[in-house]
């Protein structure tokens, strides 16, 4: 009889209370520290402030105005952790600035993660007929990383040893990005939203987030927007554009390898999605319906009307021959939005330009292609800058560009390389006392060569 039987045996006659209170004490312990080394923790380092709630008058819903709290004063102030947002911290911390990101959610990775969009493509180009590497620098670490730590596979395919377009592990990525950021030195808030911006004149000098502590400020010389969706720069009142782009919803099956593939052929069921260095698990992407990815009621109505259609399609799967041993391992976390606000940015990216790989002087990396089966594109660091608004930079998929380049800026590796130019524009911005846009952008070329990125 286990010690919980016996539990159960005694409870049942009444005699259980005291062994039953011990058990429950052990298992919370258990729980706490899995590897016996997470340090308690000091309760309320975040204190609530007083509370000033809106006010219902005369029909309408006012806000009073109130003094929010400073809980931190940085140099950098990243807001996103996806991989553009990550790559901006980690330069900036590196480079010497004092750094702090802050993030909606509890992990690093932003879609990649927690969208569970795991191939990262264009991390190379093709020049003078060569594929050369155009994701150095932080992306090209991260990677390399979560290869060493066992979390990657190439060209989809476990058995490949081309590094060339890896698909990465979810878990190891967020573990590996989380002690990047840590070695590194940057600060932290996850579970916190930026909902507004601090302006002095016409620079942004903070952000507001919200938090289960309420609302409250961080100060910072140089703000990046790396929220993937624009929402400080529009906040900051830069101009900017706004586009639709389909929605859909990650989602990865688990007993792959016990499924009877050839039966599964044979009923009709071509694909599965794309592997995982998991074998027992793949990935399936899902397109969606183009529409507005700042609507919450169309976010909230396509979560659910995706979660649905995965779940029924997956029970469906379950009842083909061969596909029995199939389950939904999970649907991603966070809904897969391509596109929502665009910078107007200083220099606008373009289609034409990047395949013709024109050359900018002010270059702050270059992007690369899906196959790499064409020139890599330098990208302006004016593609980061607003028009007018200042001390904000833009990073990842909301920079300046057109329509059709949209496809290749908004993928992980380009993101990376983007976020990585945005940090280190920013620490040299603020070691130098001066505007982004007034940076000497020799030095941020150089402070990133240093850093390892590619540029040209
Ligand atoms: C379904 C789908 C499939 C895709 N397939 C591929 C693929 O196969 N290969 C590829 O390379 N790319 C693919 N992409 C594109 C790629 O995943 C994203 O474009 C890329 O992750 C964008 O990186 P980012 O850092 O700019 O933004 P995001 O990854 O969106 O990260 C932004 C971060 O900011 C946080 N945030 C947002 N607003 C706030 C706020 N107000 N306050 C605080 N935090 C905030 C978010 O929580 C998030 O962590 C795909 C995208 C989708 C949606």
């Amino acid at each position: 009889m286990t010690r919980r039987e016996l539990i159960r045996v005694l409870a049942a006659a009444g005699l259980g209370a005291p062994f039953a209170s011990r058990v429950v004490a052990q298992d919370a312990s258990e729980h706490a520290a899995p590897d016996g080394k997470t340090k308690e923790l000091e309760p309320f380092t975040v204190r609530e402030g007083p509370r000033y709630p809106a006010e219902l008058r005369g029909g309408k819903v006012i806000q009073p105005e109130r003094p929010l709290d400073v809980i931190h004063e940085t140099d950098v102030l990243v807001i996103g952790g996806g991989p553009a947002g990550f790559a901006a911290a980690v330069s900036a911390a590196r480079a010497g600035a004092k750094t702090c990101v802050v993030e909606r959610y509890g992990y690093f990775g932003g879609l990649w993660t927690g969208g569970l969009v795991l191939l990262v493509i264009s991390t190379h180009a093709k020049e003078n007929g060569q594929r050369i590497k155009v994701m150095r620098g932080i992306g090209d670490e991260l990677v390399e990383r979560v290869d060493r730590i066992g979390g990657m596979i190439y060209r989809q395919n476990r058995d490949s040893e081309d590094k060339f377009n890896p698909t990465t592990d979810p878990e190891a990525t967020k573990y590996m990005m989380d002690q990047m950021i840590s070695e590194a030195g940057a600060k932290v808030y996850f579970h916190s939203w930026v909902v507004d911006v601090i302006m002095e004149g016409g620079a942004v000098r903070g952000a507001v987030i919200e938090s289960k502590a309420g609302r409250q400020a961080i100060l910072a010389k140089v703000i990046v927007d790396a929220s993937g969706d624009g929402d400080v720069f529009a906040a900051a009142g830069a101009e900017h554009e706004r586009r639709l782009h389909a929605i859909g919803l990650v989602h990865r099956l688990g007993n792959y390898d016990r499924a009877d593939r050839e039966k599964m052929k044979a009923a009709g069921v071509k694909t599965l999605g794309g592997p995982e260095p998991e074998p027992s698990v793949r990935w399936i992407n899902l397109r969606g319906p183009s529409t507005d990815c700042l609507d919450i009621e169309v976010l909230t109505r396509l979560e659910m009307e995706h979660r649905r259609a995965i779940f029924e399609r997956v029970q469906k799967l379950r009842k083909t021959p061969g596909g029995e041993p199939l389950f939904l391992l999970q649907t991603a976390p966070q809904l897969g939005v391509r596109t929502s606000r665009l910078l107007a940015g200083m220099h606008q990216l373009t289609f034409k330009d990047s395949r013709e790989g024109k050359k900018f002087p002010d270059a702050i990396g270059v992007g690369g292609a899906q196959g790499a089966n064409h020139v890599g594109w330098p990208i302006p660091y004016g593609a980061l800058l607003p028009k007018k608004v200042d001390n904000i930079l833009a990073a990842g998929r909301c920079i300046s560009c057109d329509q059709k380049l949209i496809e290749d800026m908004r993928l992980i590796a380009a993101c990376l390389i983007t976020g990585h130019g945005a940090g280190a524009a920013a620490a040299v911005a603020v070691k130098s006392g001066c505007r982004p846009r007034d940076v000497d952008v020799g030095k941020v070329q150089a402070l990133l060569r240093e850093q390892g990125a590619y540029l040209g």
